[in-house]
């Protein structure tokens, strides 16, 4: 049998997986990559690996899988992404019934989590301010933990290389090439055409992108994240802190990256954003709250994150039904999903068996048969 030949398009923590897993699996892998490894929603992300919040429960299950793909993924490729640092939580009054709720759930689901103290939770992370939990209850969640999102993509798309995959950069793919119903290649902006048996489309927020023909995109619903970074020498933060001011991480090179979901609703994808913006100071000041010392600092970074989330929520992973040599994998939480779905979507790929525990993710859920215009040559 011939080699099997993939294009991947969009090298993000998603593509930079699968492509990584079809080459470990033999397969002729070609990356195409608008802008450069890992500069699209990967490169403006939390990066919190966790299956802290998620349901249905299949949902869970997948993204706990995740965090366990990461562990291993690590070791198998000796990188030094992925940070087990655990996870600290705690809410405000009005939240904490639903707190508790949660936090049973997953203990009832077996996931790694239990109640401490406001001592321990001192002891876990020292430059927080007792006096911000209050009475809160605390939980502590010790397998969570962040990834270095660049570090990933490039650890993985250079084993791939190793593998005799070809990375493409600064290179748009512009449109797709058919024979009959079967996709068969990539045209690119730059009028390159590529060829291969499958197309997967990687492309993350941009999964929805006019250049794809109607049949081949993603519904998507995108939403904002402000991501604040601050050099804070001397605050030497371990963990993950999920607090109701806002989140708080440590990042590279000693930074912290602060980031809150709720409070930049006039934020859009044409904001003018950096550390100078008003956002930026006040989000500090939210997080000072948690952690006094970062009242006198400045940003050093600041990103607009716009989410990779498809309409209903759920990743989109797999075939589509009425289109051969096609392929996609698209989804918010990509950071925690991306070394499981990488190894789940390579298998479908190369066998061609479906993966049972994929089966509620697939995109034909999002894009109604009827409402599908078949491209035909
Ligand atoms: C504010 C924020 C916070 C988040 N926090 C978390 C978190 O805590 N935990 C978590 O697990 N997830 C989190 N996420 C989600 C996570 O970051 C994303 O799900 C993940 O990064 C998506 O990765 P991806 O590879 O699919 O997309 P991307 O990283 O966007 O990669 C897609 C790539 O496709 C390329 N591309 C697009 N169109 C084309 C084209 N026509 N031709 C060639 N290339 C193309 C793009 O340039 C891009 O590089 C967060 C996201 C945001 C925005």
């Amino acid at each position: 049998m011939s080699r099997q030949s993939f294009i991947v398009i969009g090298a993000g923590v998603v593509g930079a997986s699968i492509a990584f897993r079809l080459a470990q699996g033999g397969a002729k892998v070609t990356v195409i990559e608008a802008g450069d490894i890992g500069g699209g929603t990967s490169s403006t992300s939390f990066a919190w690996v966790n299956a802290h919040d998620k349901s249905p429960r299949v949902y869970h299950d997948l993204n706990v899988a995740g965090m366990g793909a990461h562990r291993r993924l690590a070791e198998e490729l000796d990188g030094d992404w992925y940070h087990e640092s655990g996870c600290l939580e705690w809410r405000e009054a009005g939240d904490q019934e639903a707190h508790v709720t949660n936090v049973e759930r997953l203990q009832g689901w077996g996931y790694k989590a239990r109640w401490i103290s406001a001592d321990q939770a001192l002891s876990l992370a020292p430059f927080i301010d007792a006096g911000t939990i209050g009475e809160a209850p605390v939980a502590f969640f010790p397998e969570e933990g962040w990834v270095d999102t660049a570090s990933y993509v490039r650890g993985l798309l250079a084993a791939a290389s190793a593998l005799g995959t070809t990375v493409v950069t600064r290179t748009r793919v512009s449109g797709v090439e058919w024979a009959g119903k079967k996709v068969v290649g990539v045209r690119t902006e730059t009028g390159t055409s590529y060829r291969a048996d499958t197309v997967v489309n990687c492309m993350g927020r941009w999964a929805d992108d006019p250049v794809l023909p109607e049949e081949l995109r993603v519904p998507m619903n995108p939403s904002y994240g402000l991501l604040v970074y601050v050099q804070a020498p001397g605050i030497h933060l371990n963990r993950v802190l999920f607090t109701p001011r806002c989140h708080i991480r440590p990042d590279t090179s000693g930074r912290l990256l602060i980031c809150k979901n709720d409070a930049i609703h006039a934020l859009g994808p044409n904001s003018i954003v950096g550390p100078a913006m008003p956002e930026a100071n006040a989000l500090i000041q939210e997080a000072s709250h948690v952690i006094p010392a970062l009242t006198s600092m400045k940003a050093s970074e600041v990103k607009l994150g716009i989410r990779a989330i498809p309409a209903d929520g759920l990743p989109a992973v797999g075939p589509t039904s009425e289109i051969d040599g096609y392929y996609i994998s698209v989804m918010h939480s990509g950071v925690t999903l991306a070394p499981v779905i990488g190894s789940m979507a390579a298998a479908e790929l190369l066998e061609g068996r479906p993966d049972e525990a994929l089966a509620p993710f697939r995109p034909d859920r999002l894009v109604p048969r009827q409402n599908r215009s078949i491209h035909a040559q």
